[in-house]
């Protein structure tokens, strides 16, 4: 007999607990190809006289056995087959609830215990009223007319556990038995039940009046229905007549969920039944339907401050309406998933109105203008899902809207969405956020995550070849971070290391500027990360430029002559201009080439997240000037600066002078619109701390370093400037001459400076299981530091360096950590194997952006090295030659894992033969959990960009087996 346990409560030592089976809808339907689409399920609540008429109804001659659980069950598959499901629940029927006997199931604390009957009816109208569209009550099982007043009673004196509107709630039907049907007047005994219904209700809970208690009973069922069946009359067509009631009630919910846009498909009902479970157990805040089937990463609360600039930039009233209604209406359309629901958010579109309208009644107008508009586009969809995707209409929208969009532009929120920042630039200075960037560009068929965009989706203007394709961090893909320290003169020092790992990474055919996914800089170390991450100078031509601006810049006020009355008289006038060298040459550097002023938040096609930090003059907070937005937060302890217009964004070159305006030596920086900046170095002279708080709030599921399980930085490599012996505190008495409040002030100061003291700190913070993948390369002074404005020790400095990245075996870690972290591997199938285990297959790709000449490279460097790659203790060697037309890498893996979770069963794959010694590849080791989630395969309202729904892990057969 089709029917399959699904939920169950037992009570052990007080607690009750409920016992969960995965639902299987979709396996209900009449197969899968149904799960798409939206089925009644009817709930029937009762004991015998429940499970002779349900058999019935079902089509089977046996009659179904008690089980006290709730239970699903399809009609037998007959010609006239209906497509309904059931839902057999026998739960507050007083029959005693029992721990299921199968071992297929999953069991969750009940959090609040009151007696099992109560917990049963609450579970009936939290979690199955929800999801049915009519709920049979069997009165000749539940202690008759009186027992099922006590039980809608006490369901609806209860907190409103969800948000389905009235029309989408289902129908309560109660089935009293008569004598002789002849005389049962429904109409009569329908308005009795209802009454008593309203007055037990007061007495559990008292009313002020009596709409009070009708409110509350019509927020949980549409209405209260009385179904009579005559004791002694013929079964089969009693089951016939309930059947016929009950479907013309379905119909009637079926079209209040269609027109409250809350019908749901069975794949979902599968999903939004387990999370109601969930909620039901933990009693958590009311659970909101909408919000449950929203994409996986939808975010939409900073959508009033997004459209409060867009309405924020209109030139005038009429632009509102022409503009800002469309714009918005295709904007809430857009990541519209499932489709059949959506909720318009009138609240936010109200409060971002007000600004602008001032009258209510437009302001009114404006909402109901979107509101007629998101109407249109559903209409639309309906008629052609397909041509009429969300995302065609939306690409229609945007560009009906090209002439006017031409007009606007906004550096703070992506105006094809309004929903978040951008973080693409276009050549015409039209920004976008990553997940457009997927929704609306064609995949490359030369990377897994670059996008090709032709043309600005804003207003249309075509982009050249070069710059028209966008890159994104894969998702299963780790990070790599750099930070550089900073040091005035003392700055060669990273450029030194980071040319060496260049040269290096010719092996693979790239650059090292395409090796990381976030660079940090401070002052020096600033100038380096713009010039070599966001100029994408070559370290060496960067090495020339840098010491060219040092020597500019030092030269003016670089004394070498040691006579006290030369000293004291630039002391002087240093004191008197605030300043002792001039600024204006690492602005040159950075400013020429271009007509206007080139924006940090640049159109230069650069995927690399680049920083470099300042510190404000008023108040000291430490702040960062970057080329990215990422999520907008108010909890960090500095700034991430974005001017308020999009013209007033700062340029690259006040970005280097602002992080590099260390004071004594440079006059402040005032960037107009903006603020005074100095030398990030202030606060944080090695920014790796601030690299690593980036990281985890732009990447929230994988840039965690201080937590120790959502962290996915494959290293992070903090380059320094040099440090020297005598900067340490030493050991032993200390003279009260030399130690007096000066010095000791002076030496607090230059601790607090000391970049090697705040990495040290930088690596406490970390959990220890992290330590390994941070690496620091520093030179060691023999003696003390050079100065800060000691031009003539770059040569020396530069040399030293050289001498030192040979015997040191740290230069070698880091070119290993970054020739793994440039592989990744992504799943892409699942299917069952007999016998248990998830079987997976995927492949290995290769993140560096290579042209085929870096391709060739690549594949002769795996060659030579005789490169192998191992997943789970099976080694796999590269292909013996390069692939005919070096196409790019992919190295295909099948393998299988017992558990999503466990920690014992991670995924680890780590590539050796190319590197020193064997290295995890990037994102590695995680669960079959994490990466599943990663991918979004585990997405069942899918993605908000629009990606194509894959299909769910199945269960293990053997867990299956055991199950059903
Ligand atoms: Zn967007
Ligand atoms: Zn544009």
């Amino acid at each position: 007999m089709s029917t399959y346990p699904w939920i169950s409560i037992s009570q052990e030592d007080e607690v009750f607990k409920l016992w969960s089976h995965k639902t299987l809808l979709c396996d209900l339907g009449p197969g899968q190809a149904h799960a798409s689409v939206s089925l009644p399920m009817i709930t029937f609540i009762g004991t015998i006289k429940k499970s002779i008429i349900l058999s019935r109804i079902l089509g089977y001659s046996r009659t179904l056995q008690p089980h006290g659980q709730v239970h699903l069950a399809r009609p037998r598959l007959t010609e006239n087959f209906n497509s309904e499901i059931y839902i057999d629940c026998e739960l507050g029927a007083e029959i005693p609830c029992a721990r299921p006997q199968s071992p297929a199931c999953t069991s969750q604390a009940i959090v609040e215990s009151d007696s099992a009957l109560n917990i049963g009816y609450s579970l009936i109208s939290n979690v199955l009223a929800p999801l049915s569209d009519v709920v049979c009550y069997f009165a000749a099982d539940l202690r008759g007319i009186p027992g099922i007043c006590s039980i809608l009673a006490y369901q609806a004196v209860q907190a409103k556990a969800h948000n389905l509107p009235v029309r989408a709630l289902p129908f309560a039907l109660v089935v009293v038995e008569t004598t002789r049907a002849s005389h049962f007047n429904h109409e009569k005994v329908q308005r009795k039940l209802y009454n008593m219904v309203l007055e037990e209700m007061n007495r559990l809970k008292k009313y002020a009046n009596r709409d009070l208690i009708e409110l509350d009973l019509k927020s949980r069922y549409r209405d209260i229905c009385v179904f009579g069946i005559r004791r002694d009359g013929p079964l089969s067509s009693h089951a016939q007549t309930l059947q016929q009631r009950i479907m013309s009630l379905s119909n009637d919910v079926h079209v209040g969920r269609t027109f409250s846009r809350y019908l749901f498909s069975l794949k979902h009902m599968e999903t939004l039944a387990a999370r109601l479970v969930q909620r039901f157990c933990m009693r958590q805040s009311s659970f909101n339907f909408i919000r449950a089937t929203r994409p996986n990463d939808f975010d939409c609360k900073d959508t009033s401050l997004h459209l409060e600039e867009l309405l924020g930039m209109m030139p005038n009233q009429s632009w509102i309406w022409s503009v800002g209604v469309p714009l918005f209406a295709s904007t809430i359309f857009l990541p519209n998933y499932p489709p059949e629901a959506h909720e318009f958010y009138a609240g936010q579109c109200r409060k971002a109105i007000a600004r602008f309208i001032k009258d209510a009644d437009d302001q009114v107008r404006f909402v109901d203008r979107v509101k007629h508009r998101l109407k249109e586009h559903h209409q639309k969809y309906e008629d052609d899902p397909y041509v009429n995707s969300a995302i065609n209409q939306h690409t229609e929208t945007l560009e009906s809207l090209w002439p006017h969009l031409s007009k606007l532009k906004s550096f703070q929120s992506c105006l094809s969405c309004l929903s978040i920042g951008p973080e693409k630039v276009f050549e015409c200075g039209h920004a976008i956020c990553n997940v457009c960037v997927r929704r609306l560009g064609q995949r490359s068929t030369l990377s897994r995550h670059s996008f090709l965009l032709p043309e600005c989706k804003l207003c249309g203007r075509l982009q050249s070849s070069e710059k028209n394709t966008f890159d994104l961090v894969p998702p299963s893909a780790g990070l790599r971070v750099l930070s550089i320290d900073g040091g005035g003169v003392r700055g060669v020092i990273p450029l030194v290391h980071l040319d060496h790992i260049d040269k290096e990474m010719q092996i693979l055919g790239s650059p090292v500027r395409d090796c990381f996914d976030y660079v940090c800089g401070t002052s020096a170390g600033g100038l380096v990360t713009i010039g070599v991450f966001l100029m994408q100078w070559t370290p060496s031509d960067c090495l020339v430029r840098f010491e060219d601006i040092a020597a500019t810049t030092f030269k003016s006020g670089h004394d070498k002559t040691f006579s006290l009355s030369r000293k004291l008289h630039s002391l002087l006038r240093t004191f008197l201009r605030d300043h002792r060298y001039n600024l204006s040459p690492i602005e040159r550097a950075f400013g020429t080439g271009f007509e206007t002023a080139m924006k940090m938040f640049n159109p230069l096609r650069v995927d690399t997240k680049v920083a470099v930090t300042a510190t404000t003059v008023g108040g000291n907070i430490p702040c960062i000037h970057s080329n990215y937005n990422g999520p907008r937060s108010d909890e960090n302890n500095y700034q991430h600066v974005r001017a308020d217009t999009f013209g007033h964004d700062i340029s690259i070159s006040d970005a280097a002078a602002c992080t590099s305006a260390a004071p004594y030596y440079f006059k402040s920086k005032d960037v107009l619109g903006l603020d005074t900046y100095q030398d990030g170095g202030l606060t944080h002279n090695n920014p790796a701390l601030i690299a690593a708080w980036e990281c985890a709030r732009i990447w929230p599921e994988k840039g965690r370093i201080f937590e120790t399980d959502k962290c996915r930085i494959d290293h992070l490599i903090s380059l320094g400037t040099g440090t020297s012996p005598s900067n340490r505190y030493t050991v032993g008495p200390h003279s009260p001459k030399k130690d007096r409040f000066m010095h000791r002030l002076a030496s607090w100061a230059s601790g607090s400076l000391d970049s090697e003291v705040l990495w040290n700190r930088f690596l406490n913070c970390i959990p220890e299981s992290y330590r390994s993948r941070c690496l620091r390369l520093n030179l060691h002074f023999p003696g003390p530091e050079p100065a800060l404005n000691d031009v003539d020790s770059i040569s020396r400095l530069k040399e030293q360096t050289e001498d030192a990245i040979c015997l040191d075996w740290r230069v070698a870690q880091a070119k290993d950590f970054i020739i793994a972290g440039a592989f990744y591997f992504e799943l892409d199938d699942f299917s069952r194997v007999e016998g248990g285990g998830y079987q997976c297959s995927g492949n290995i790709f290769c993140r560096l952006p290579l042209n085929l000449e870096g391709r060739k490279t690549f594949y002769a460097t795996l060659q030579d090295n005789s490169t192998t790659f191992t997943i789970r203790g099976r080694a796999v060697a590269i292909v013996d030659s390069a692939p005919h037309g070096s196409p790019p890498f992919r190295l295909m893996f099948n393998f299988v894992v017992q558990s999503m979770e466990d920690e014992k069963d991670q995924l680890d794959i780590s590539v050796q033969g190319i590197t020193s010694r064997p290295m995890l590849i990037s994102g590695m080791p995680m669960s079959l959990g994490t990466l599943i989630r990663a991918q979004g395969f585990d997405a069942p309202f899918g993605c908000s960009d629009g990606r194509m729904d894959r299909p769910l892990p199945a269960i293990p057969s053997k867990r299956k087996l055991h199950g059903f």
